[in-house]
């Protein structure tokens, strides 16, 4: 958590809300910009068991994910 600053670009990893991912957002390109970006927006069922832990471990999953 933190302070969003007025005009502040916002950038949210769907990995740790959503199990599936709808139709429209399938094979959408990712603009986070990240150094370890997926390059497509990715759900949890997406990730592999080792970025599932690191979600998990960091503290970062919605409690309906697991
Ligand atoms: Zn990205």
């Amino acid at each position: 958590m933190c302070t969003i600053n007025k005009g502040e670009e916002v950038r949210f990893d769907y990995a740790t809300t959503e199990t599936v991912l709808t139709q429209d957002l399938a094979q959408t390109p990712c603009l986070c910009g990240s150094s370890n970006c997926r390059l497509f927006v990715k759900s949890y069922s997406d990730l592999s068991t080792l970025e599932k832990e690191q979600l998990k471990n960091a503290g970062l999953l919605a409690n309906h994910i697991f």
